[in-house]
């Protein structure tokens, strides 16, 4: 069985823009850099946390990426996005946006204006899926990925199941399209119910305890909190001690040289100036603020 490397309680949380109140997972401690999560290079979690009315949707305005993927994953609340690529929308409780930034674009990420104008409670996680060489200058592209498209599939007799987003789970696939092997799925187990994952052993592989609490190795994991698993095996399992709702994230990793600064993620220093050199060149397109 896979044993549990490392239990990371939530971080101090810091806002990303005004809108997004996170606790950086990926890169966390000198124990969890953009290396040993590979290809999930960058984890940003807002927990649950209640945003007041406002008639000015909050969020992060205008910047670029290039290089990767940018995963969100709507567990309350609602979220607007634009990108220059000409991809956008809106995603609710339970949806999936997945933009593959790639060459690059500009993109912009608010609170949906309904939702803003009178609050509620909001918990998203925001992912960056590394991509490998051959296709960080590929052209981008987005995924709206909603709820009802997701695959699910039944644990037991409880009414838990797995709501696949991307990969596999016993040989089924889940709707995101990917550029290298990764999975990513919610166990939304009942009180009591248990589930087996098996990934190569080589895979990086991690949880996060979304809602409700679980068991795994004999080790209780509240909510909020991040479990590294280690690479010793394929096969682990866990056991929701109430009802739950747990991210799994498993990736094969890209064995590439990692050149990253600010919003951009390439293999090399050269292509990070030439990243900041597109963009001050205006080559990532136009969106308005
Ligand atoms: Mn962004």
């Amino acid at each position: 069985m896979r044993a549990v490397e490392l239990i990371i309680t939530p971080p101090e949380p810091h806002f990303v823009g005004d809108g997004f109140r996170v606790h950086t997972f990926i890169p966390s401690s000198f124990r969890v850099d953009m290396h040993r999560m590979n290809p999930f290079i960058m984890l940003d979690y807002n927990s649950k946390h209640f945003f007041e009315p406002s008639d000015n949707p909050r969020g992060v305005g205008v910047h670029p990426h290039r290089g990767f993927e940018t995963v969100t994953i709507a567990y309350k609340g609602r979220v607007a996005h634009h990108d220059s690529s000409g991809g956008g929308g809106v995603i609710g409780e339970g949806d999936v946006q997945w933009m593959t930034a790639a060459s690059g674009v500009l993109h912009k990420e608010y609170h949906e204006e309904s939702f803003s104008k009178k609050g509620g409670w909001f918990q998203m996680v925001q992912l960056w899926v590394n991509l490998p060489s051959m296709y960080k200058m590929s052209t981008p592209k987005y995924q709206a990925i909603k709820n009802s498209e997701m695959t699910n599939i039944a644990i037991g007799n409880s009414g838990s199941f797995i709501e696949l987003i991307a990969g596999e789970f016993q040989e089924i696939k889940g709707p995101a399209d990917t550029f290298s092997p990764v999975h990513i799925s919610n166990a939304k187990l009942k009180n009591g119910e248990r589930v087996t994952y098996t990934f190569p052993k080589h895979y990086n592989t991690a949880l996060i305890v979304i809602e409700g609490e679980m068991m795994i190795n004999g080790k209780q994991v509240g909510t909020d909190h991040f479990v590294l698993m280690s690479n010793n095996d394929e096969q682990f399992d866990f056991k929701a001690t109430s009802d739950s709702v747990v991210l799994v994230l498993s990736g094969e990793p890209i064995n590439e040289p990692i050149a990253a600064h600010g919003p951009f993620v390439m293999n090399s220093r050269d292509e990070l100036v030439q990243a900041f050199r597109d963009f001050e060149a205006g080559k990532f397109g136009y969106l308005a603020d």
